[in-house]
């Protein structure tokens, strides 16, 4: 499990994800301006997204306790 949703409704496109995920999961739909979940087998679970999304717009997985270190 990683990332589960971006509540397309709450999203402003302010691209804060998208340059915070360090796996590089979240694009942006440039034609409307709203964020997309692009490679969600390489999310890590690290919940800087959600954590950080000021419109808490993304929701990630609660199955937190399988949480994958990251490399750094
Ligand atoms: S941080 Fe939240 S509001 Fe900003 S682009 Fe991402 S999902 Fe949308
Ligand atoms: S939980 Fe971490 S790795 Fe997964 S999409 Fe969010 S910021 Fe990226």
């Amino acid at each position: 499990m990683g990332i589960r949703k971006i509540d397309q409704q709450l999203c402003t496109g302010c691209r804060i994800c998208v340059d915070h995920c360090p796996m590089d999961v979240i694009r942006m739909d440039e034609e409307i301006d709203k964020a997309y979940i692009a490679h969600l087998s390489d999310c890590q679970l690290c919940l800087i997204c959600e954590t950080d999304c000021p419109e808490k717009a993304i929701y990630v997985s609660p199955d937190r306790e399988r949480r994958v270190p990251l490399p750094w």
